[in-house]
């Protein structure tokens, strides 16, 4: 299949009018495609070696990537929504910088192309409507390494820079995006018809996603409750993935939420390298709202600002029900997966302690979060693995606390019937060795700027693929330098 073989049907294009603006691109100058992501090209059924090598498919991607060109079928829209930033709410949100060109049907149903940077809309504000290579490679990789991890996100089809040069904190290279996902839908969509009071508005909206999106609802006495349960369930399963692989989000507003469950919206994010609970990436969250440990609790915040909206399509009691399932779910996804990490095959009572003390560990010794993990994966009792799990954690073997949580894993591993062999692959397919660390992002942006797009092509392959080990690529599992300051990241994008 080629790009010109891509089908739409823009559904959101046919919503009542004021749902979205049609908007052309503004084309970008001198357009260089820097990667083009075989995961993401899968999605809609295209072959990225081709997008890359062929030079007419190349072409017309560089073209569409700058926004000089469409395909046939694509009717550009900045799609409008509002939202809570910040605890508060703003009526003035929208697609400020990106379009949805199309909605391809492909295979596995509908996906949307929207291509971030495109430029201003009606939703723009202040903004130029322009991405930065910066924040446009790091939302690339989030992409990749989140799916690499099995966590539900949007991925994009290819990054491109611009020789143009576009005025943040400092001048930086333009670049552009072409995000993909089975829809854009977010908590804010709900929320700008809630507060206009468009009641018939918003069930039409529901009624969309339901046929699109979640057609098994559609026979259901109360298909817009089960649409609320579901995206209560799926966001409990997001977090707890979040909160498992120490991924903070940061910016967890509600026009960031996605209505699929999916993570959306990267911007100051962190996947954090030494064990911090607290941490907060985003230089300008002064009060930490966003910190990774307050992540369930804004989570559960913001959807009940979205049960609130959706108060006039279902009743009060019946979303109250739906919230409350939040909690539990959340935890049982957690635990699912911190057993997975610990590798843990059954279930046992006190599991949930032996997690707790493993992070407290961690917490304790500034360990190395990713490390440690792979490293308990080699635990197999012996006395030299014994020691290189405490240099990993860089403790004593002596250490009362770490000698105490071991033998207490001993006591636990013995109640499973995997032997240690069986329990490391298990544990090494759940623990990546590559893990988006913010000084490696950072790595493959610098070389970027300087024109070698290289270090991002290989660390992509890696995080797309991040529980095996890929030769030659020893330098992309490194943690940060000891003392190295932390990289500055904010809103900016
Ligand atoms: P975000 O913080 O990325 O969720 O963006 C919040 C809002 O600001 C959204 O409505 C964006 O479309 C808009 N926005 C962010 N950056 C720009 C920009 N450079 N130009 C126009 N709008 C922007
Ligand atoms: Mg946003
Ligand atoms: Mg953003």
């Amino acid at each position: 299949m080629t790009l010109l073989d891509l089908r739409f049907d823009n559904a959101w294009a046919r919503l009542p009018e004021d749902f979205y603006t049609r908007v052309r691109p503004t084309p970008w100058r001198d357009t260089r495609v820097l990667d083009v992501s075989p995961r993401g090209a899968a999605l809609l059924g295209l072959d990225a070696r081709r997008l890359s090598e062929d030079p007419r498919e190349r072409e017309r991607l560089t073209a569409l990537m700058a926004g000089s060109e469409l395909l046939p079928g694509m009717d550009p829209i900045a799609q409008k929504y509002t939202g809570h930033q910040f605890g508060s709410y703003n009526p003035a949100l929208g697609d400020g910088r990106g379009l949805l060109l199309g909605e391809a049907m492909t295979e596995a149903g509908p996906v949307d192309l929207h291509l971030k940077g495109a430029g201003q809309t009606p939703y723009s504000r202040f903004g130029d409507g322009r991405a930065v290579l910066r924040s446009s490679i790091r939302e690339y990789l989030a992409g990749e390494a989140m799916a690499g991890l099995g966590i539900p996100t949007t991925l994009a089809l290819a990054v491109a820079v611009n020789d143009e040069k576009v005025m943040r904190e400092r001048v930086e290279p333009g670049a552009t995006l072409m995000r993909l996902a089975e829809s854009h839908i977010r908590f804010g969509h709900f929320e700008w018809l809630y507060q206009r009071r468009r009641v018939e508005d918003m069930k039409r909206l529901a009624w969309h996603v339901i046929e699109r999106h979640r057609p098994a609802f559609k026979e259901s006495d109360a298909p817009f409750s089960e649409l609320f349960d579901d995206v209560v369930a799926r966001t409990a399963e997001l977090i707890a993935a979040w909160q498992a692989y120490g991924f903070v989000h940061a910016v967890m507003n509600t026009d960031n939420m996605s209505l699929l469950g999916l993570t959306i919206d990267y911007g100051p994010y962190a996947f954090m390298d030494r064990y911090d609970e607290s941490l907060v990436p985003n230089h300008t969250d002064e009060f930490g709202r966003y910190a990774f440990d307050q992540q369930p609790g804004v989570a559960l915040w913001n959807l009940a600002v979205l049960a609130q909206s959706l108060t006039p399509l279902i009743e009060v009691e019946r979303l109250r029900e739906s919230l409350d399932t939040f909690e539990p779910k959340l935890q049982e996804a957690y635990a699912r997966r911190m057993r997975a990490r610990l590798g843990l095959a059954n279930d046992e009572d006190g599991d949930r302690d032996l997690v707790m003390a493993w992070l407290s560990l961690l917490a304790r010794h500034k360990a190395d979060f990713h490390r440690s993990f792979r490293a308990l994966g080699g635990y197999d009792g012996s006395r030299a693995a014994l020691s290189a799990l405490a240099d990993t954690l860089e403790c004593e073997t002596s250490d009362p606390a770490f000698k105490e949580w071991v033998s207490r894993y001993e006591r636990r591993l013995a109640a499973e019937r995997r032997g240690p062999e069986e329990r490391r692959s298990a544990m090494d397919a759940v623990n990546p060795r590559y893990v988006l660390r913010t000084h490696l992002a950072q790595r493959v942006l610098e070389a970027a700027e300087e024109g070698d797009p290289e270090p991002l092509r290989e660390f992509r392959t890696c995080l797309a693929d991040p529980f095996r080990e890929h030769s030659g690529c020893e330098s992309w599992t490194q943690p940060p330098p000891r003392h190295a300051p932390p990289v500055c990241l904010s809103c900016s994008s």
